[in-house]
């Protein structure tokens, strides 16, 4: 496996409540990282204007709003991100298969058409802040809850998205079972000897590299830091070898 290896990407995720926040941080960790997730927090409140006037500074956006609607309305969401120049987007892998192929054919079909590389579009399968009796409510599936993520990785897979979000834990497992080319996407990373918070599942920089995890999306960490700028120098320095 080792000629395998490849470093992670770290993404920034710019959890903040306006642009004047998130500009700020952009403007400290630009040239260090330069990938940042906006997530509906910061969507919300300030719409794709902030998207812009990130991309404008030199920053590719990772849109996690985590479409979950029918087909078409998906579709629609997909075109408009693809359109706004995202370089990544997520999408509930349980809202259906015909729900993700519409939304990976609006992707290529869009990119295609702008003449922009094709956003990548990944899955979110088990949310890690559901508890065993808010699935059992759902569906009467009494297995293990990574047995669930894994079906919905491989529905995901099937219907041509790019990658899933999965904790440290699954990232081997996916990338045995979809292959190397099928894009991890890690987030509760959190750099030896920090503060885990309320992350669940937590792992350094380090052993999601090893795991097999292609991005690392890092918040508190790096945002609530005195200097987001060399707590992100620090993180990378933890993969530098890798
Ligand atoms: O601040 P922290 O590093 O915990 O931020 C992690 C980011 O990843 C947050 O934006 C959070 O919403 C997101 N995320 C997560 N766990 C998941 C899915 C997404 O922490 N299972």
């Amino acid at each position: 496996r080792e000629e395998m290896k490849r470093k992670p990407e770290v993404i920034t995720a710019l959890d903040v409540e306006c642009r004047y926040e998130a500009s700020a941080l952009a403007g400290d960790l630009l040239g260090v990282v330069d990938f940042f997730k906006v997530g509906s927090r910061l969507f919300t409140a300030e719409g794709p204007s902030i998207v812009k006037e990130l991309q404008d500074a030199g920053a590719k956006i990772f849109l996690d709003l985590k479409f979950h609607d029918i087909p078409a309305t998906v579709a629609g969401s997909v075109r408009a991100a693809t359109t706004l120049g995202v370089r990544m987007m997520t999408l509930h892998a349980s809202g259906g298969l015909d729900m993700m192929r519409a939304a990976a054919g609006e992707a290529a079909e869009t990119a295609e058409k702008l003449g922009i590389d094709r956003p990548l579009l990944v899955g979110v399968t088990v949310l890690t802040s559901l508890s065993r009796e808010d699935i059992s409510a759902m569906t009467p599936f009494d297995g293990q809850v990574s047995d669930l993520v894994l079906r919905l990785a491989e529905r995901a897979g099937v219907a041509g998205l790019d990658g899933i979000v999965a904790s440290v834990a699954e990232a081997r497992t996916v990338k045995e079972r979809l292959g190397e080319e099928f894009v991890v996407v890690t987030p509760g990373i959190r750099p030896s000897g920090a503060d885990t918070g309320d992350q669940k599942r937590v792992a350094t920089p380090r052993k999601a590299a090893e795991a097999g995890s292609d991005y690392l999306v890092v918040g508190r960490p790096i945002t609530t830091a005195a200097s987001p700028a060399d707590s992100a120098r620090a993180i990378l320095r933890e993969l530098d070898d890798f």
